[in-house]
């Protein structure tokens, strides 16, 4: 039985993303987020991770042997919140208001979070992607929020319209997820092991059941497991039913 999913999804194609880093210079701007301080960790992932000021990054990842031609490939993955349709977050949350799903898919973290009352901060150790986290000026856990006052201004999120190759498109469920499908199926005549992730076939909502197991409104094209893009849960093959 196919999950139905409402509102509005995103597709990152990391096939066709050049790792720029646009989209987490644009997210910083929109939200006034100050940038991290770091150092060389032997890559060009920079930030090496997300954090309380950091809701999008790009992750960095070599392979061999991808093609026939057996070439060094650079995997790169944008990291963000996969927006679940069932968010783990909100459904472990012990304060009410404080992680909202808005109806385009947006799920929120608001000014309601109050680690007065949350100590353990179980959105961040249960979400299934690991994706918040401890913004330690506030004390309050922070991730993307899908730049959900641009969406209800009838705009796309920053990152969507700062990226210079298009690797990003967001739009309605049906356009995305026809789009994903005539993608993967391109990209399976040169990548055997292209996919949609997180997986299709558990309602694209990740192996370890992210989004409930009714799927994400945040979904992106691999030419190799998820695994490869060091990334957890997802992987599959499938496309949208
Ligand atoms: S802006 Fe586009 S091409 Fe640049 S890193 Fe982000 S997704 Fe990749
Ligand atoms: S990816 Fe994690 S933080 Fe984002 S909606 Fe899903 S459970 Fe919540
Ligand atoms: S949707 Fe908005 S908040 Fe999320 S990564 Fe893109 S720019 Fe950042």
């Amino acid at each position: 039985m196919p999950h139905i999913i409402t509102g509005k999804m995103m597709l990152i194609d990391s096939s066709i993303c050049m790792a720029c880093k646009g989209c987490q210079v644009s997210c910083k701007a929109w939200h006034q987020l100050p940038a991290e301080d770091t150092s060389f960790i032997g890559s060009y992932q920079n930030p090496a991770d997300l954090s309380g000021i950091t809701y999008t990054m790009l992750r960095f990842n070599e392979v061999a042997g991808l093609t026939v031609l057996k070439y060094l490939e650079w995997l790169f993955f944008k990291d963000q919140c996969r927006h679940c349709v069932n968010p783990k977050c909100q459904m472990v949350c012990p304060v009410p208001g404080a992680i909202v799903v808005e109806p385009s898919g947006a799920v929120v973290f608001t000014d309601e979070c109050d680690p007065s009352i949350c100590v353990t901060r179980p959105c961040e150790s249960k979400c299934p992607y690991d994706v918040p986290r401890l913004n330690e000026e506030e004390n309050k856990e922070k991730k993307c929020d899908f730049c959900y006052d641009r969406i209800e201004d009838g705009k796309a999120p920053t990152c969507v319209t700062t990226c210079p190759s298009e690797a990003i498109t967001f739009g309605n469920v049906a356009y995305i997820q026809g789009l994903a499908n005539a993608r993967l199926a391109e990209l399976l005549a040169k990548y055997p092991n292209a996919n949609i992730y997180p997986d299709v076939a558990m309602g694209g909502g990740g192996k370890k059941g992210g989004g409930g197991g009714a799927g994400t409104h945040v979904i992106w094209l691999l030419i190799d497991d998820s695994s490869a893009y060091g990334i957890t849960s997802g992987g599959g093959g499938g496309m949208w039913p």
